[in-house]
Parts: C-alpha cells; structure tokens; sequence
C-alpha cells in the first residue's frame, strides 16, 4: 500500500490468472488453453507481414479483421467489435453497457473476472446463486432490480451449458437490460447465441480465439450485437487505446477463421478427449459436471480436491482448485492430449487407491 495510491487502487483486488509455471515438461491442465497448436496458416500468415508494415500504425478499426468475422458469422462489419483478448472486450462492455442505477446480476459460480471488473468500474452488482445441480436457472434473473446480467455459456468453471431457448426466453423477459452472453466456451459443444443478436438489440455475443481456436498468446477477442451496442463500445475503445490490434494478431486471427478444416478437426479432437476423460474420471469414482467446454469440473467423494490437485502438483500435473466454499471439493481440469489426459488419470488413480 503506497500514499501514492488513488482511493480506487487501494480498494482493488485483482484477478489472480491460473499460474504460468517456468519450469518445463510440467503438464499444464490448469488455464484452459487449447493442447493442439493453432493452424499452420495463421504462422505464416504471421510471417508475411512486413517488417516494413510493423513501422505503421495498424488500422485503429481493424476493418479487415472484423469483415473476416461479420462475413463468417453473417453479420454486417458494424455488428462487431474486436479487442485485445476477450478480457479486454469484456472490459470495454463492462464500462460501456453495464453501469447502471439497479445492480449488474452474474451467478454466484462463474468467470472470476466479472466482480473484478465490476469493483474497477465502480459497478453495484448481485451473485445469483446457480442452482443445486450447479445450473444458471434464469428464472432466477427476473423480479429483481436488474441493470444488466452477464454469464458464460456455457458457465464457467463448471462447464455446463444453458438452452438457447432460456436464453431467449431471459432476452424477451427482461427487454430493457442488457444481457452479455460471454461465449468462451461455446464452440466445444453449445448452442451460440450469435443469431439472436438480430432479433433482440439488448444481446451482446463476447467471443475469444483463446480456446477453440488455440490462440491464447495473440489476444484476440470480439463481440457481436446490435450496431448501438457495438457503437458504445467504439466510444469508449476510442477515448481508451485507438489501436488494441496489432498487425500480427489481426493477419493470424484471419488466417485462422480461413482454415476450417484444421478448426473442425481440433475441436473434435478435444471433444473427444474430454468424453474419455470423463468417463475414466467416474470409474475412478468421480462425479464429473456435464461438460460442453476444454475441462472438466469432477469431485471425488472421499479424497479433498486440495489434496489431490497437491497430489498431482507433485506428480508434475497441474490443475485449477478455487477455495470459493460452493466449489472447493471440485478440481478445474483442462482438456489436454490423449497422452495428457492418460498420465492424469494414471496419477488419479494412484491418488485415490
Ligand atoms: N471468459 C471466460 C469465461 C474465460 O474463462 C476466459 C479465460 N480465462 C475469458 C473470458 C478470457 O479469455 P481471453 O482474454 O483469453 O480471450
């Protein structure tokens, strides 16, 4: 604590990322990041840009990026906004859309971040309890006084999604706030909520090339909703940093939305991991959390998820464990490799004999 500090700063508690460890030939199953490499496309697409190139500006709009993504998803260019990481997009909505007079509602169990920003940003905001099955039950988002609500979809970290048609159902009953969709997930298995955009101007779609696309180190994120939305977040982009874009990322995340092949190929890759995994889980005798995400949310019900995550830690594996009282029995397991994923069980298995 310095003297220095501004009122704000001293009241800030940060978000703490999952550990970036320095030493090699750990196994890394604790940030959700992607164990396959990005396409081979997006390297060389990285590789052509000109030094030349790197000596401007980029384009403060990043138009070419955004007609590559509004053309994909058939939106039009002024549907899309793009920041530097999806955390970077969330934080624009935050300041642009979620401040209001009534309170910001996000579940009691989710992305960490959301209170973070909301105490950076001066936002008031409510935990929603999920239900007992570790649900989003939306039914639980009307009759309150009600700012604006954010979730994942799916949530995270128990990785469960919600049905498009709750999701609708949420955007016709609460017409007046706007709802945040944060969509870090979705492509391991849900239903997107991109195309209700069109229909429903208080829906933003919060995307990242983290995840699905293996992109985690560029920093790419997007949003996508109705122009006014996107236009507010414009606003405050451009009286914050008018470049969040380099030239890098912007060639790599093109070329990785033009090889779909490789997209569909890894994703199902993952899937299928995350499937094996949990099965082998639950004859270990865990109970795994219906996943539609890159991890698995599993709780052992004799051994302490404490012990085990140390346990694994010593094995050189290591997993994500939040002390939050709902969810401290659970472990946070990233989706690796086949061989990733048969070495944890392996460890699993000699942890709970
Ligand atoms: N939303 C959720 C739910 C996440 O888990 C993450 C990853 N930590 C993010 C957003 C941010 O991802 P990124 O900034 O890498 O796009």
């Amino acid at each position: 604590m310095s003297q220095f500090w501004s009122p704000l700063v001293r009241m800030l508690t940060p978000y703490v990322p999952g550990e970036q460890p320095k030493v090699n030939n750990l196994i890394k199953l604790n940030t959700n990041e992607n164990p396959y490499p990005p396409s081979p496309a997006v390297i060389k697409a990285m590789h052509a840009v000109t030094a030349d190139s790197l000596r401007l500006y980029p384009d403060p709009d990043s138009s070419q990026l955004k007609q590559t993504l509004a053309d994909y998803h058939g939106m039009d260019t002024n549907q899309i906004f793009v920041g530097n990481g999806s955390d970077e997009v969330l934080a624009f909505a935050f300041m642009a859309l979620l401040k209001h007079d009534a309170p910001l509602l996000f579940p009691d169990i989710t992305y960490s971040f959301y209170p973070v920003y909301a105490r950076l940003f001066g936002i008031d905001y409510v935990e929603v309890p999920l239900n007992d099955q570790m649900e989003i039950d939306t039914a639980d988002y009307l009759g309150r006084d009600c700012g604006a609500i954010i979730f994942p979809n799916p949530n995270a970290p128990t990785g469960i999604p919600l049905a498009l048609s709750a999701i609708e159902d949420l955007l016709i009953k609460q017409p007046n706030s706007v709802i945040v969709v944060d969509e870090a997930y979705v492509d391991f298995g849900a239903e997107s909520a991109i195309t209700l955009t069109q229909r429903y101007p208080n829906l933003l779609v919060v995307r990242t090339f983290s995840k699905s696309r293996s992109l985690a180190g560029l920093r790419v994120g997007f949003a996508v909703g109705n122009k006014e939305l996107i236009d507010g977040m414009e606003r405050v982009k451009n009286s914050f940093n008018s470049y969040p874009m380099d030239r890098l990322a912007v060639a790599g995340a093109i070329a990785s939305y033009q090889d779909e092949d490789y997209f569909q190929k890894m994703l199902q890759a993952v899937i299928t991991t995350r499937e094996n995994t949990t099965q082998a889980l639950q004859q270990l005798g865990f109970s795994v959390l219906p996943s539609c995400t890159n991890f698995v949310f599993a709780k052992h019900p004799a051994f302490s998820a404490d012990k085990l995550a140390a346990g694994l830690r010593e094995r050189a594996i290591i997993v994500r464990h939040f002390k939050h009282p709902r969810i401290d029995q659970y472990l946070r397991i990233s989706i690796g490799t086949n061989e990733e994923c048969d070495k944890l069980i392996a460890a699993l298995r000699q942890l709970t004999a």
